[in-house]
């Protein structure tokens, strides 16, 4: 199967992990739609947020894990642009890569509204 983000995670395409713990790791976004776009990428490879979480909700805890040292990281909680976290399921709202992934967003770039 062809999958950018096992690629990454199984290190066959460079990356630069900026976290990581046993379910997760993160990344920043290769085209940024934000000051801050950062990834969170599972390990395990699952189509989109209820493929993963229905067959793993105890994994729901470490994805809050990650996703808030990220938010500590980067001081997000104290920027005044305040930040978001979305993930797209499905080709018509906006997922391009069909590997569960969730982005934490923050700061506006341009006309995108974030
Ligand atoms: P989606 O559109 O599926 O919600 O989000 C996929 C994201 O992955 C996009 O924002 C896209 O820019 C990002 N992306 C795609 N390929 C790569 C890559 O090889 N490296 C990184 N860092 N980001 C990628
Ligand atoms: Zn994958």
């Amino acid at each position: 199967m062809d999958c950018i983000f096992c690629d990454l995670k199984n290190k066959k395409m460079p990356a630069q992990i900026i976290a990581k713990n046993k379910d997760f790791f993160a990344i920043f976004d290769i085209n940024p739609k934000a000051q801050k776009h950062i990834l969170i990428i599972s390990n395990r490879h699952a189509e989109n947020f209820h493929d993963y979480f229905s067959k793993n909700p105890e994994n729901f805890k470490s994805f809050i894990e990650i996703t808030n040292s990220l938010i500590e990281k980067y001081s997000l909680s104290e920027s005044d642009a305040g930040y978001k976290i979305i993930c797209n399921s499905g080709e018509k709202a906006g997922q391009s890569v069909n590997h569960f992934h969730a982005h934490l967003l923050s700061g506006k770039i341009g006309n995108w509204q974030v």
